[in-house]
């Protein structure tokens, strides 16, 4: 059923609404609500711990990471700021690959979540059972698996890859005559094979943010908005990569919005994002690109269910009562194999070769 242009422009147009009610709500909330933030943040500034938040939580966690010597970035830059950070204790705010993928490099830290049940449909789909049986029937392959997987999938892998240096190290592999087993999501795999021609064997599993975005409606929200570039994440379906202006990960994306000339962008990713790419381009309208279910019946509606479980809420009771069940725990052992393909990434950026 399509829904009518209006409804568009109510539903998807309005990033800047959206911004201003989530900033805002400190400040129209009751004198209690009001309080919770500022008591966070003195509890925050008062610990041993520096929070790690992703781009796509609740802005207030993003302007609380600001504004307490923290980092707002993508699963990168998480990985990189928790192993230089000096602080003994790290918040992730995200999802629990993320809380993970900071232990695994820094056993040594304590590495704590608003709640570890925030998990990824990314992480979910790919169990390390069954991906163990996939790599092994096919041993000539090298493993390449997103970051968006359990530590158990990242100890069976050769190399972890984020989104944004996935290319360079599938091409890299590509170069030395390697052919890859790509693990988990299939839009993404699809992408870097296309833009490396590289010989992937490509495990099915997909984000269920991403992949709602859709194509049909797409054309309409355009001719409302002509003037408007695509910036498309490459978890979303190939025919929106396709039409995109710029295809990236989180940060590149904001990287467009500021290279690119358009006055206004459509963003096909998680809306949490919209909070630092209008602090990077202050003067260009930002819209919300459209979901299969702007009608209503869109799962996730471009705001992924458990990066939504991170609150400050959650946070403040993290901070009274540091409980066990909020600190992330990885197997040593699965630790010290996961480290390996890990740090391959790491290395890689530092270097572009391991
Ligand atoms: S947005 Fe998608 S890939 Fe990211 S954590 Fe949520 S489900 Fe996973």
């Amino acid at each position: 059923m399509s829904i009518k242009m209006d409804d568009y422009i109510a539903t998807r147009a309005d990033v800047r609404t959206y911004l201003e009610h989530a900033l805002a709500e400190n400040a129209r909330a009751t004198a209690d609500e009001a309080g919770l933030y500022a008591s966070v943040k003195a509890a925050l500034l008062a610990s041993n711990a520096r929070l790690v938040a992703h781009y796509y939580v609740d802005p207030m966690l993003q302007k609380l990471a600001e504004e307490t010597g923290g980092v707002v970035a993508d699963s990168l830059e998480m990985a990189r700021f928790g192993a230089r950070c000096e602080s003994p204790e790290l918040i992730v705010a995200g999802v629990s690959f993320m809380g993970e993928t900071a232990k695994i490099p820094s056993p040594e830290k304590r590495v704590w979540m608003p709640t570890l049940d925030a998990t990824c449909s990314l992480d979910l789909g790919c169990p390390v059972d069954a991906f163990s049986d996939w790599c092994d029937a096919h041993p000539d392959r090298t493993v390449v698996v997103y970051a968006n997987t359990s530590a158990a999938v990242k100890a069976r892998a050769d190399w972890v890859v984020t989104s944004s240096i996935a290319i360079d190290v599938v091409d890299w592999l590509d170069q030395r005559g390697e052919k890859i087993l790509w693990a988990p999501d299939r839009y993404l795999g699809r992408y870097v094979q296309r833009q490396t021609g590289a010989d992937m064997v490509l495990w099915d599993s997909a984000c269920v943010v991403h992949e709602e975005f859709r194509m049909h409606d797409l054309a309409k929200l355009r001719a409302v908005y002509p003037e408007a570039g695509l910036l498309v994440h490459p978890e979303s379906p190939e025919e929106m990569v396709d039409a995109a202006d710029a295809v990236g990960s989180t940060s590149q994306l904001i990287r467009a919005a500021v290279d690119l000339p358009h006055p206004a962008f459509i963003v096909a990713t998680d809306k949490g994002i919209f909070y630092k790419m209008q602090q990077a381009v202050p003067n260009k309208r930002l819209i919300e690109a459209p979901t299969r279910g702007a009608g209503g019946t869109c799962q996730s509606c471009a705001h992924c269910p458990w990066m939504a479980m991170n609150g400050l809420q959650g946070l403040s009771r993290l901070l009274r009562d540091w409980p066990v069940a909020c600190e992330v725990q990885v197997d040593p052992e699965i630790g010290q194999q996961a480290v390996r393909s890990l740090n391959r990434m790491l290395e890689f950026t530092r270097s572009q070769r391991p």
